[in-house]
């Protein structure tokens, strides 16, 4: 599940959400609750990905 973060225009406070879609709604501020919240582009946005370190793993 990927994790999207967030940035309120309110408070301009950061926050990161969990979300199945990235067409959900927009989440609600955590800290002052408002809804004036915009999704930030993070750094990692597959969990899923290389791996640092080479090295083929057995997977099972
Ligand atoms: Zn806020």
């Amino acid at each position: 599940m990927p994790i999207f973060e967030y940035s309120c225009t309110d408070c301009s406070c950061h926050f990161e959400k969990l979300q199945k879609h990235s067409t959900e709604e927009k989440p609600v501020c955590p800290a002052c609750g408002s809804w004036e919240t915009k999704k930030e582009f993070s750094a990692f946005s597959s969990v899923n990905s290389s791996a640092p370190g080479d090295g083929c793993y057995s997977g099972g």
